[in-house]
């Protein structure tokens, strides 16, 4: 039977290059898709999803002759387009294999992600280190050295973002001394 498998990490787990191994050993013909949201020059894509994307129907009438499909940053994809993954693998006969984060710098899953936690056949996990030598789990935002816990999901500006993998107690410790600081500075 083909199988949804749903391959997550953390921001910086390498999860592209996992892809891109993978992708040079499969011998069948692979069908390779990314996010429309997410801008990555290491892979050549053959498509790029938007959102409003019915993805059933574009792999049923463009790409029917591939074997198997990968897909980049899929926690970006909509909860319905992760289900449409579903009826690609067992109607049109294909294995999916999706890559993504986990959760967001809010520490909240993605709407691809939740989706994919519920349905995958198989979940495969990335491990990263935090600095402290734990398990990374989290990802924290930083914009312009500071770290940020509110705002968009998808952040664009000028500003300089970064983001960082962080265990759950480096990421929380750091949402209580900002939660405090800004207690303090509020008096
Ligand atoms: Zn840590």
């Amino acid at each position: 039977m083909k199988k949804l498998i749903f391959t997550f990490g953390t921001i910086n787990s390498g999860k592209t290059n996992v892809l891109k191994e993978q992708l040079k050993r499969n011998k069948n013909k692979t069908l390779v898709l990314n996010s429309a949201l997410i801008e990555n020059n290491e892979i050549k894509y053959d498509y790029l999803i938007k959102e409003e994307d019915h993805l059933y129907e574009i792999i049923k009438h463009n790409f029917i002759d591939c074997d198997d499909i990968y897909i980049n940053n899929a926690h970006l994809l909509t909860k319905k387009q992760i289900d449409e993954l579903m009826f690609i693998v067992l109607k049109l006969n294909k294995n999916v294999y999706c890559f993504g984060l986990r959760v967001d710098f809010q520490n909240k899953g993605f709407s691809g992600s939740r989706r994919l936690f519920e349905i995958a056949h198989e979940l495969i996990s990335i491990e990263t280190k935090c600095s402290c030598g734990n398990i990374a789990t989290c990802n924290i935002r930083k914009v312009n050295g500071k770290y940020e816990f509110s705002g968009d999901v998808i952040k664009s500006s000028n500003d300089t973002i970064k983001y960082e993998a962080l265990c759950t107690k480096c990421y929380y410790d750091k949402v209580f001394k900002y939660l405090k600081f800004k207690k303090d500075t509020m008096h």
